[in-house]
């Protein structure tokens, strides 16, 4: 079916979003299917939860955010997603999640988006901030007041997980160029990066092999 300009318009587009505990987490654990979901014309909102100022304590504070937010948002330009960051400190999401107001925040901005998938971290990350988020976001789910698809994605924990949850495998094979050109803009995070570029090239081809025709893929698993 051919759509009218005017009836496209009319059609809301459909919004994706994507709980990320640090700046470059969003493009490790899912950055191909992001640009696959921009150019099916969804709309991808990533919620960055820490700018990560730890990494460079020798800078002051506003320099490594506003490092950090040039080069998330030279990221996104590649993927065609939006980043919005909230400045939870690292190694401190439960304490100031709970001291703040980014809970009502959260749930505003979710309400107002309306996404129909939700993806956030694993639960069997290794780092802490990881964990945290996801369970940010299953907390936030429970208070949601509609049901949206959340889905879980890997940074640090190297390889398929047990899990009970059925998996979902994106094709990247068109868009992992994309992907690793949207890591390359995160110049102040190279030794963070290090090991997950590996594990993700390890991934990528291990889960292409697992879906048929594809190259490489991106898996996830539903968790909602
Ligand atoms: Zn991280």
């Amino acid at each position: 079916m051919i759509l009218g300009k005017k009836t496209a318009k009319k059609m809301k587009k459909e919004t994706v979003v994507v709980f990320s505990a640090h700046s470059d987490d969003f493009v490790i654990g899912a950055g191909g299917t992001i640009a696959n979901y921009t150019k099916e014309g969804k709309k991808v909102i990533v919620i960055v939860m820490s700018y990560g100022e730890k990494s460079h304590i020798w800078l002051k504070k506003s320099i490594v955010q506003k490092m950090r937010s040039a080069e998330t948002m030279e990221a996104c330009k590649l993927l065609k997603c939006k980043a919005l960051f909230f400045d939870l400190r690292e190694g401190n999401f439960p304490e100031d999640y709970a001291a703040t107001k980014r809970e009502q925040q959260f749930l505003d901005l979710i309400h107002s988006l309306k996404p129909v998938k939700i993806f956030t971290h694993s639960s069997e990350d290794p780092h802490p901030d990881h964990r945290a988020t996801h369970a940010i976001t299953l907390d936030l789910y429970e208070k949601l007041s509609y049901r949206p698809e959340v889905y879980i994605y890997s940074v640090w924990n190297p390889f398929s997980f047990k899990t009970i949850y059925p998996a979902l495998y994106s094709n990247i094979s068109t868009t992992l160029r994309l992907k690793l050109q949207a890591l390359r803009t995160f110049r102040s995070q190279k030794i963070h990066l290090a090991y997950p570029l590996l594990l993700l090239l390890l991934r990528a081809v291990r889960d292409g092999f697992k879906m048929r025709g594809a190259r490489f893929a991106e898996k996830f698993f539903r968790i909602k």
